[in-house]
């Protein structure tokens, strides 16, 4: 197969013409619109093979994941999605695969509202780059500095479970898994960056970032950048029911503070914003949960509180899970 007619079968799903996108892919670059009183923004990441995602795992899955994870970028600034490219590496054009990959990336681009726009296609190390692009009201971005003294920090969906799920992996290609294993191993597999709240959630929120490495380490990103210091209840951090039935409450809460993969958003608002928050997120059916406050002094310092007690995670420092 011609990469010419590779791309029109694979990469060619997105309708090419809209109000906003003026040209996709065919041309040598995508030609998009950006209206007067909007801003662009823009990220790129890579997976790739046996370091991002493990080998075996189906391509569909792996083609919404790495739309997902850029999405989540988006979601983290507020924007509105506006195009991907998606710079592909394959070691053979394998027709199989490909379409696997490209029905998964299709859903994906559905699910979050965000058409193919173009790319490039080469061959090597299967290696996949995503780079999304959206806009924001004009320096209405939800930035990591912008955190305030006596904010409400709150996060969205449920933490913890896309950590827990990476010790199923071998479980999940020789087993059936549990219900409860079953929901965790997916919530690894396809994340739910909440895009279309986060877009409305822009007029609301001061800072905002998206949950990769675990809420503390992220977290932590908005304390250093905003000049801050924050206090967490640990009671109040949101844990699936599956994740308690899987590893305990104990676990749970570490993988939720310390995991990572999760591609939900942490943020911080007024509090006299927490009524217009939870309705915002009952509109768009998003769980939100207020978790912790802003505080100054100790810049950057995470403090975590439980029954008015300083509390200890079980481990600490951990960055990834390995097995
Ligand atoms: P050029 O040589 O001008 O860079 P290419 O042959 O690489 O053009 O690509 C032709 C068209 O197909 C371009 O519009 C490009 O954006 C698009 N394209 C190439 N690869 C992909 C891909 N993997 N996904 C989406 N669009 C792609
Ligand atoms: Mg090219």
């Amino acid at each position: 197969m011609k990469e010419f007619e590779l791309i029109k079968e694979y990469f060619s799903f997105s309708q090419s013409h809209s109000d906003t996108v003026i040209e996709g892919v065919g041309d040598d670059c995508a030609v998009l619109a950006v209206p007067d009183n909007r801003q662009l923004v823009t990220s790129v990441d890579t997976l790739v093979d046996g370091v991002h995602f493990f080998s075996d795992i189906d391509p569909a899955d792996i083609a919404y994941k790495s739309l997902a994870v850029n999405v989540s970028d988006l979601a983290a600034m507020g924007a509105k999605p506006l195009g991907f490219t998606l710079a592909i590496s394959l070691p053979k054009a394998d027709t199989k695969w490909l379409e696997i990959f490209s029905r998964g990336l299709k859903q994906a681009s559905e699910a979050f509202d965000i058409p193919l726009i173009g790319g490039d296609t080469t061959q090597g190390p299967l290696t996949i780059t995503v780079n999304v692009l959206g806009t924001v009201k004009t320096d209405k971005a939800l930035l990591r500095k912008a955190a305030q003294q006596d904010d409400d920090i709150w996060v969205t969906g449920y933490l913890g479970d896309a950590a827990a799920a990476l010790k199923l992996h071998d479980k999940a290609q020789t087993q059936a898994l549990s219900e409860s294993e079953g929901y965790l191993w997916e919530r690894l597999l396809r994340p739910t960056p909440p895009i279309r709240f986060a877009k409305k959630l822009a007029k609301l929120a001061h800072a905002a970032i998206d949950i990769s490495d675990g809420l503390s380490a992220d977290l932590g990103h908005i304390l250093e950048q905003s000049h801050c210091s924050a206090k967490i209840k640990v009671s109040s951090l949101p844990l699936s029911e599956q994740l308690i039935d899987c590893v305990g409450l104990e676990m749970a809460r570490d993988y939720a503070l310390n995991g990572g993969d999760d591609y939900e958003l942490c943020f911080t608002a007024k509090s006299s914003m927490r009524n217009k928050i939870l309705n915002l997120a009952e509109d768009f059916k998003v769980n939100v949960h207020r978790i912790g406050t802003i505080e100054t002094g100790d810049k950057g310092n995470l403090q975590l509180v439980l029954d008015g007690k300083p509390y200890q995670p079980k481990r600490q420092g951990w960055q990834h899970f390995s097995n």
